[in-house]
């Protein structure tokens, strides 16, 4: 607190809001995955990291301090066997799984008519098979969460409006959009809520530096985000935050755009 405001990287909730919660993080070794897991862990949550990486989600576990609230689950998201072995060895550690955050994902930039079928299908299979897979082996354990189970998928506006040199991961994030909303109405009776996060374009990350500065970019999306500026990782957990908190209970089916504006920018100018 300074001044008497909240300054914009203090915790947003009370310090016990995801207490006996267990989150399933995909692509939590790195990034806007470290970040979500990283929250949800100073609101009392543990965490369960999945993703290729065992080294790095090993050194991530220990960093958000240690096996009793982060242990690494290494799996691929697009093998199954694996992913359902992942989620069940979190079941036994942890004793439940509540919230399962599909953050996982590969993107390049390659305009479609030089795109390979293979690159095509590895983007789909990590971006949308692998959310599917990760959903299905969550399924039965989500539904016994004694405050009800929680997806949050992190997508893109891209996925709406069409990804020049990005066909690949838009058409997947599109699919991911579409199966949360079916599975909000599927599962809702079962008390899972089912919402995605559309970040815009977040500053320090893999997918920034990928997509906008290794191609000398940056400024240049910098000015098509209304707000000027590139968001940071704490403002997307603190969406993912608010999505898995009861605050969201009655909030399903939802796409929370976290862009400064840029989507809107990009379709009124
Ligand atoms: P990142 O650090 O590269 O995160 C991607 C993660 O996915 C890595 O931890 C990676 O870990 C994991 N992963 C990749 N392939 C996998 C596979 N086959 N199986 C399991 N895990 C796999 O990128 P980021 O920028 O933080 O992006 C995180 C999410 O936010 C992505 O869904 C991205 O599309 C979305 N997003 C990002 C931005 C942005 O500005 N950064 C904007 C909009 C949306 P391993 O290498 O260990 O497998």
């Amino acid at each position: 607190m300074m001044n008497g405001k909240l300054a914009h990287d203090e915790p947003m909730l009370p310090a016990d809001t995801l207490r006996g919660q267990v989150a399933f993080i995909t692509g939590g070794g790195t990034g806007l995955g470290l970040e979500i897991a990283s929250q949800f862990v100073k609101l009392g949550a543990r965490v369960v990291l999945a993703s290729r990486n065992a080294e790095r989600l090993e050194a991530a576990a220990k960093d958000l301090g240690g096996s009793d609230v982060a242990i690494a689950c290494p799996a691929d998201v697009r093998n199954y066997p694996e992913v359902r072995n992942a989620v069940e060895i979190a079941v036994k550690r942890f004793g439940s799984l509540d919230i399962l955050v599909n953050n996982a994902a590969g993107n390049f930039f390659c305009p479609t008519a030089e795109l390979s079928p293979n690159g095509w299908r590895t983007v789909v299979d990590i971006d949308l098979n692998g959310t599917f897979h990760c959903c299905h082996a969550a399924y039965e354990f989500l539904k016994r969460s004694k405050d009800g189970g929680n997806i949050i998928s992190i997508i893109t506006m891209n996925a709406l409006s069409g990804w020049p040199g990005a066909a690949h991961a838009a058409a997947a994030k599109a699919g991911i959009l579409s199966l949360s909303r079916t599975l909000a109405v599927e599962w809702g009776p079962d008390n899972i809520r089912v919402n995605t996060i559309s970040p815009g374009p977040i500053a320090d990350t893999e997918g920034v530096r990928r997509l906008y500065e290794e191609r000398a970019r940056a400024d240049l999306e910098r000015r098509r985000v209304a707000l000027g500026r590139f968001g940071s990782k704490r403002d997307v957990a603190n969406a993912a935050v608010y999505l898995a908190s009861p605050f969201a209970n009655y909030v399903t089916g939802e796409n929370l755009v976290v862009d400064g504006g840029r989507w809107l920018k990009f379709v009124t100018q």
